[in-house]
Parts: C-alpha cells; structure tokens; sequence
C-alpha cells in the first residue's frame, strides 16, 4: 500500500495535519485534518487527493446557503415567481451571478480547463445535448436547435420527413 505523504498540504478548505492511527475500511490512510472553519475531522486520504473531501461539511453548507440566499433576492428584485430554475435545476439567479458564465444564455456556458463553449440541454431528466463547441455562436446554435426540437413540442412531421407527395408529382 502506497503512503503518500499529506502533512501540511492544502486541500480546499482542509489542510492535513497527521495521519491518524488507523486505515480506512479500504487499507487507506486515514488523515487528521483541520478545516478552515476550525473543525477537526479525520478524511480517507485518497478522498483527500481526489478532491472528492474539501471541508468537513462546512463548505457545502455555505454553498447552499448562498444560493439561497442569493435566490431570494432575485426574487424580490424580479417578482413574486417561484421557478427561476432552469431545466438543470440550477436557480437562474447563480447563474446570473457566475463569472463563468459570460454567456448570459441558458445552458450555454464556457469551460475554462478545455477553453470551449459547452452547449447543453437537458429533457426528461437526461442530457439531450452535452457538446462542447470553439465557438458561442456554434454553442448557441446547438441549444437552439435542441430547445426547438425537445421543448416547443410541437408535431414535426411536416418539416422533418418533406411530406409533400412524391408519387403524384410528375410535373
Ligand atoms: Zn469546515
């Protein structure tokens, strides 16, 4: 079993201090380590390097704390509804407020580590379109297209299949 050495090293908000003395149920070392928040909790070292732990708790509970908060003013500021999600579940108000997304267009946002646009939409609980592009503008087009054909809902058997007659139209 490989032991890595953690002490001192940042992760997220958790900084390792020591191993602790025992191993987790997977042979892995178990770290004692200090979160910014003050608390102490003990973490499965290889969740540590995975970035799988970043806090003990606290940094998830900030989060959505946040948003809420966040979504609240929104709401105030723009009316009494109580659906500014977006078809992801993401409150609209986070993405307003996401330097990220400098796109300003639902379901349109830009990934940094790849540097591409990345258009996605999602429908009847899964991804219809998840497709990273060079461009906002091909971006754009792709969640168009994909709003067009999974949410207007509309009947599309004119406009795909060319329904005109084909057998009669001799001239
Ligand atoms: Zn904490």
């Amino acid at each position: 079993m490989q032991r890595i050495d953690l002490t001192g090293k940042r992760f997220g908000r958790l900084v390792a201090i020591k191993p602790a003395d025992h191993s987790s149920s997977k042979g892995n070392l178990i770290w004692l380590c200090r979160c910014d928040c003050g608390n102490y909790i003990e973490v499965d070292g290889q969740r540590l390097r995975r970035g799988e732990t970043r806090s003990c708790g606290c940094l998830r509970r900030d989060q959505s704390r946040e948003v809420a908060q966040t979504n609240e003013q929104f709401q105030k500021n723009v009316g009494n509804s109580t659906h500014f999600f977006n078809e992801d579940g993401v409150p609209f108000a986070s993405i307003r407020r996401s330097k990220r997304n400098k796109s300003g267009h639902v379901g349109v946002s830009y990934d940094k580590k790849t540097n591409r646009w990345v258009s996605r939409l999602m429908y009847d609980g899964h991804y219809v379109l998840l497709k990273t592009f060079e461009t906002f503008d091909e971006a754009v087009e792709a969640r168009e297209n994909a709003e067009d054909r999974y949410l207007k809902n509309k009947p599309q058997s004119a406009d795909t299949s060319a329904s005109s007659p084909s057998s009669d139209s001799n001239h």
